[in-house]
């Protein structure tokens, strides 16, 4: 009886409560079925290349696709079962080969391509030119060996990359070191039993270190042993690479990057560009290699005074109170922590006493409010789990769009936040009826406990506020074609400004003092913690800076000015001499773990962090600018906000969205000045 399964009941909200398993194969198979036909049909040659048409068809089809899939990995991912994870993982390969199919049809390409563009609204233009776009980088325009030898570059790509991450999680996991408790002075008690632990899980006398992240970060910033940090930093900075001690040595990535950059070289000359940068930032928001280079040499440059106060502080705090008058590479974070627990210690446990979940939220939904000229009310809906709550956001009585909240973490429940579509908006061309947006917003925070209500650390905070951005950004979209609607469509170094805008507000004190009580008294936050957790914020943020600027350029100018063929050890040691004012030594191997751009999609990209920062804290300088005078965010600036941005989706480059906004293109100044790097900073 497939017609009764709930994952294809596609009448209003997903029936979470009644999906199971045994239904996933059955509902999975008949709706690839349907897209299958809905592709036939209209590349079939006398199937008029009409939008509407089309999508009458064959986006109705792949929506009910993409939505039930949704559902199920949505269900994986927040209550995983073993039956769930085996339906899931049986149909994930036959999925994804169809979107990757479909995404390099040759007969669809040929549709979009004779379709009359004069028929089509802005939105829809946008859609078809990105569509356009995706065809042409994954090949579709190539012919016969040039094809055949694009696609062998694909499948060779995808192998080079999984050796990459295996040969750098397996010298990472295959590095151990024993010590005895004399030597782990400093360390925090957790990380020595964790480590005695393994020492005893190996049948050894004393402490097993590692170094993975848990390990080696507590004992680089904590233990005193200089030699021990020196030991476990060299075996870090050389893991996967030609300088890796005897042991594991074999796990060396210099060939797989050289290939990789060869291929990937290769594939941008097929695809007719000049180098794989280009290729990179065909789909994106930068629009050449040099503009980014400039970019990340400008920030350098205003970075740096601060960077080098920084250092200099360390220099003299290490000689004055730590003994060290030269400290070596793997002092820094040992230094760095002592000076900040010197000048900033605050604990976060005292924080958290004031941040309760509830008027978090309160607090949260009452910016929204105000700034978005809308109203969040609960309503009910069908869930996986008696904690998650449903809202509906409305305008003047009007729907504009759902979500459910999923804040609690638990067991068979995916650690970290992240907001997800459960469906877009969408002018449907099947029933001519607007369909409303709905989203999942998903964190991990503890429970109350002792029947308190749960107490978030400021970071829960801003991570909630992070992706009520991305949120915001799919449900107040007022775009009506589905492919450009709210985040679809948005360019991929610009899609973390919305969310990274709204991280601002946790950290404006007009905002935040009103989200705060605490949760015995029902004081507000004192003004004095907030200081310090602002200045905690923006220690170092000059050294942090140019440590991100450092990877930037290097993954930029690797993939756009550097020959595969050469050595890419020289080009990382000039970036290294332009950029960093810490010089790591010259066995240092960054580059062979750095899985981000060999392992990660990253690749010409990395760029985008530092980028979508620039974008946010520019965005939110305007409301600093027109701020009220109680300090609290202007609503007007809120409606233009709205109106520019969030509204316009990928409807438009997120350049000219930008700049109906702020009236000019994004400068470095905000950010600067919210990292405490202003002309009138703390420097
Ligand atoms: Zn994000």
């Amino acid at each position: 009886m497939i017609a009764a399964s709930p994952l294809l009941d596609f009448t209003d909200l997903p029936r979470f409560d009644a999906v199971t398993p045994e239904q996933v194969d059955d509902a999975i198979s008949e709706l690839l079925q349907r897209a299958e036909k809905a592709l036939e049909t209209v590349t079939a040659p006398a199937f008029p290349a009409d939008w509407q048409a089309m999508a009458r068809v064959l986006d109705v089809a792949t929506e009910q696709l993409g939505r039930a899939w949704g559902v199920i990995s949505h269900l994986n991912a927040v209550a995983d079962t073993p039956e769930l994870r085996a339906a899931y993982n049986q149909a994930l390969p036959r999925v994804t080969d169809f979107w990757t199919r479909l995404g390099a049809d040759e007969r669809l390409f040929a549709k979009y391509r004779a379709m009359d563009t004069r028929d089509l609204d802005p939105a829809q233009q946008q859609a078809l030119k990105n569509a356009l776009r995706n065809f042409v980088l994954s090949g579709a325009e190539l012919e016969g060996p040039a094809k055949a030898r694009f696609a062998q570059i694909q499948e060779r790509q995808a192998e080079l990359s999984q050796k990459f991450s295996e040969n750098v999680l397996d010298a990472t996991d295959h590095w151990t070191c024993l010590v005895q408790e004399d030597e782990l002075r400093g360390v925090p008690d957790d990380v020595k039993e964790a480590a005695r632990l393994a020492a005893e899980r190996a049948g050894l006398q004393g402490y097993q270190l590692n170094l993975k992240m848990p390990c080696y970060l507590p004992v680089m910033q904590f233990a005193d042993n200089a030699a021990l940090r020196q030991t476990l930093y060299r075996a870090y900075a050389t893991r996967a690479s030609d300088q890796a001690d005897e042991a594991t040595r074999h796990f060396d990535n210099s060939a797989l990057i050289r290939e990789m950059l060869a291929l990937r070289q290769e594939e941008a000359r097929l695809l007719g560009y000049a180098n794989f940068a280009e290729v990179s930032l065909a789909p994106k928001m930068a629009s050449s290699p040099d503009e980014v280079i400039r970019f990340l040499r400008d920030l350098a440059s205003r970075a740096r005074p601060y960077a080098e106060k920084d250092l200099q502080d360390m220099r003299d705090f290490a000689s004055a109170h730590l003994q060290l008058q030269d400290p070596q590479p793997w002092d820094w974070p040992y230094i760095g922590e002592k000076l900040k627990e010197a000048r900033y210690a605050f604990s976060e446990q005292e924080v958290k006493q004031y941040l309760t979940a509830p008027k978090v939220l309160d607090g949260l939904f009452k910016i929204i409010e105000t700034l978005f000229d809308v109203a969040i009310r609960p309503d009910a809906a069908p869930v996986w789990h008696p904690g998650v709550r449903f809202y509906r956001i409305e305008r003047q009585g009007q729907l504009v769009g759902q979500f459910y909240l999923d804040p609690a973490a638990r067991s068979g429940k995916r650690g970290g936040a992240w907001m997800d579509d459960v469906r877009a908006r969408w002018l449907r061309p099947d029933n001519g009826q607007l369909q409303t947006p709905i989203a999942h917003l998903v964190c991990n925070f503890a429970e109350g406990v002792g029947g308190q209500p749960p107490l978030l650390t400021h970071d829960d905070v801003t991570t909630l506020f992070h992706e009520f951005g991305h949120g915001l950004h799919h449900m107040l979209t007022q775009v009506n074609e589905r492919d450009v609607s709210g985040i679809s469509g948005v360019e991929w170094d610009a899609v973390e400004l919305p969310s990274q805008f709204m991280e601002n507000f946790c950290w404006e004190w007009s905002v935040l003092r009103h989200m705060t009580a605490h949760v015995a008294t029902g004081e507000p936050l004192p003004r004095a913690l907030f200081d310090k957790m602002v200045a905690a914020r923006n220690f170092q943020s000059g050294l942090q800076t140019l440590r991100q600027i450092e990877f930037s350029l290097f993954d930029m100018l690797l993939h756009s000015a550097h020959n595969p063929g050469d050595d890419f050890m020289p080009l990382l040691h000039k970036v290294r001499a332009e950029v960093a004012v810490i010089q790591p030594p010259a066995w240092n191997r960054m580059a062979h773990a750095f899985s981000h751009i060999f392992a990660g999609g990253y690749a010409a990209g990395y760029y985008s962090y530092k980028w979508a920062e620039v974008l946010s804290a520019d965005a939110y300088a305007a409301f600093e600018e027109t701020a009220l005078p109680d300090g609290s965010p202007n609503p007007e600036t809120g409606r233009r906000y709205r109106e520019t941005i969030l509204e316009a989706g990928g409807s438009r480059p997120a350049m000219d969205s930008f700049k109906a906004f702020r009236g000019r293109e994004p400068t470095l100044d905000a950010l600067l000045r919210h990292q405490g790097m202003g002309s009138a900073g703390n420097a």
